[in-house]
């Protein structure tokens, strides 16, 4: 049976309720502010205001670190589960900054649904322009939100003509400001001819909702002034004359996104986005993996690792690894397999994150995000299954761009950095390389942040003070082929040799050219920039 509005089979009425979804931005457009709201009306927290305060008292979310304060990022991801209206969403956080773009590229593996928030002063910016790339990718759906509509924006037609020319995607317009900045009154719900209005007085309160019948009802020109009501009725003409109406099906397939004008600091256009993700979707998807598609009403629970978070709560050296759960009803205690090693492993503490607060997850359906503790054995892409072999398609490593050796600066302690090392190469926030010869660590990651980030973590987390050396290579590549070649080279090439934490080998050099040798004069061997984590 098919559903018709999404044209999709019909789902057992606890998945179909799902929303899995994650927003993408560029720093400072007001994700971390929209996320206080919409755990302000998911009813996950009391007042907004206390993700933050919660965060820095208890350490368990994810910017709890003291750089990630002072310099206003957020490092690493989580996710936040919340009920809204008859939905139940799963909010899965991205790290805003380019340095971390390998783990946010995984963390958009789990998601079916973007949003995106843009700065209506600003526009696109760089690092929405490369999020939405990746989310192109997947022809995932996006909804966006132009936020800061309380201050002086851009005009609405020069926004919506950008994105859709920037970003080749067709714009509809969802809702339609009336006035800009310090005369901006709200909002006009073009898909629900409702008039909203913003409550400036009180930031958490949503202002009043006024139902209009269309454009011509006389009850606009009570709530809005003269001359911005001519402004406005003209703007809306021209939108609906040039720009296309919602189609829900061009939207699912990722070429059409609606967009909402508001403020989320005043709590503006907010519910109306929450009504959209709700009403448009997508439910949770099939995902693709190696033996065939997993659809996520099949009765038989399966779920990937996206991302290992360690030491969330410095009083607890616990490991969690996020699931993304891909298909069936999972209940607590269930034996699932690990099917890396093959091995069963009893899910005795999955954990819910709600808001700040993680709590044990009772029962969790496909398209859920479920926390397991562990001490290790669950690594990034991991599948977990009732039984099947199968792996899910499309998580990937990246060879790092900067390498560098570390030590620690106090030698006390440095038989205890290998520990914390191994653990962060194992939560996906470094590679680590041990070279063949030689004592020492290599690390290795996308952008140089993460060195700041690690060493600042090291410390915090193990009290190992490190310092982060220019290493004599630039690059790393992956080494695979016959093993007997792979040996064989191994021996040869001693010196720039090294092995991953999983044990696989890796070319280390520094300069291009010594990687074109290899590839001419060992045919039979590849050296690669990439590794599916599998
Ligand atoms: P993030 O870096 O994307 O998480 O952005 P934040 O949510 O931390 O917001 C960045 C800054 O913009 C903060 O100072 C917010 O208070 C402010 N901000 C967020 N939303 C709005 C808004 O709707 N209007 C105005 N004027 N400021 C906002």
């Amino acid at each position: 049976m098919l559903d018709t509005e999404q044209n999709s089979p019909v789902l057992p009425p606890e998945i179909d309720r799902r929303r899995t979804f994650a927003i993408i931005s560029h720093p400072d457009a007001g994700k971390t502010t929209l996320t206080e709201k919409f755990l302000l009306y998911g009813g996950a927290i009391q007042m907004a205001g206390q993700v933050r305060a919660k965060g820095q008292a208890r350490n368990t979310r994810s910017d709890f670190m003291q750089m990630e304060k002072d310099r206003g990022i957020s490092v690493s991801a989580s996710a936040m589960s919340f009920e809204f209206r008859n939905f139940w969403f799963n909010l899965v956080d991205t790290p805003g900054h380019s340095d971390f773009s390998e783990d946010t590229y995984r963390t958009l593996t789990a998601v079916d649904a973007a949003v995106m928030v843009i700065d209506g002063a600003k526009g696109i910016e760089s690092q929405t322009r490369k999020l939405f790339e990746v989310c192109r990718m997947r022809d995932m759906p996006i909804l966006t939100f132009c936020n800061k509509m309380d201050r002086e924006s851009r005009d609405t037609f020069e926004i919506i003509d950008e994105i859709q020319e920037n970003l080749a995607i067709d714009v509809c317009p969802a809702s339609w400001p009336i006035g800009v900045g310090r005369d901006f009154l709200g909002c006009y719900d073009l898909l629900n001819d409702r008039l909203e209005l913003m409550d400036r007085a009180d930031r958490n309160v949503v202002g009043e909702s006024v139902e209009i019948n269309g454009l011509d009802d006389p009850k606009l020109a009570e709530h809005v002034p003269a001359e911005l009501l001519e402004q406005f009725l003209e703007e809306v003409e021209m939108a609906r004359e040039l720009m296309p109406s919602f189609d829900h099906q061009a939207f699912l397939d990722g070429t059409l996104t609606p967009i909402w004008f508001g403020s989320a600091i005043n709590s503006f256009g907010v519910q109306e986005l929450m009504d959209g993700i709700g009403n448009f979707g997508p439910k949770p998807q099939v995902r693709p993996a190696d033996t065939r598609p997993i659809a996520p009403d099949e009765p038989k629970v399966t779920g990937f690792v996206f991302k290992v978070q360690a030491n969330m709560d410095p009083k607890h050296r616990d490991r969690i690894a996020f699931v993304r759960l891909c298909s069936g009803h999972f209940r607590r205690g269930m034996k699932l397999t690990h099917v890396r090693t093959k091995k069963p492993m009893a899910i005795a503490s999955p954990m819910l994150f709600l808001a700040s607060d993680r709590e044990l997850a009772e029962e969790a359906w496909a398209g859920d995000i479920i926390g397991i503790p562990n001490h290790g054995q669950l690594r990034i892409g991991d599948a977990l299954t009732e039984g099947e072999q199968l792996r899910f398609a499309g998580i990937p490593s990246f060879a790092p761009e900067l390498l560098q050796s570390v030590r620690s600066t106090d030698p006390m302690k440095a038989k205890h950095l290998d520990k914390a090392l191994n653990q962060f190469a194992e939560e996906g926030a470094a590679k680590l390389f041990k070279p063949v010869i030689g004592a020492g660590w290599v690390i290795g990651v996308v952008g140089a942040l993460q060195f700041e980030v690690l060493a600042s973590r090291i410390e915090l987390e193990y009290g190992i003070p490190v310092r982060f050396e220019p290493s004599q290579f630039t690059s790393a590549r992956w080494l695979t082929g016959p093993q007997e070649d792979v040996d064989k080279f191994i021996d040869i090439n001693k010196g720039h040799m090294a092995l991953d934490h999983d044990g696989d080998p890796v070319f280390m050099t520094r300069l291009q050219w010594d990687i074109d040798r290899v590839e001419r004069d060992y045919p039979a061997l590849s050296l690669s920039a990439t590794k599916e984590i599998l």
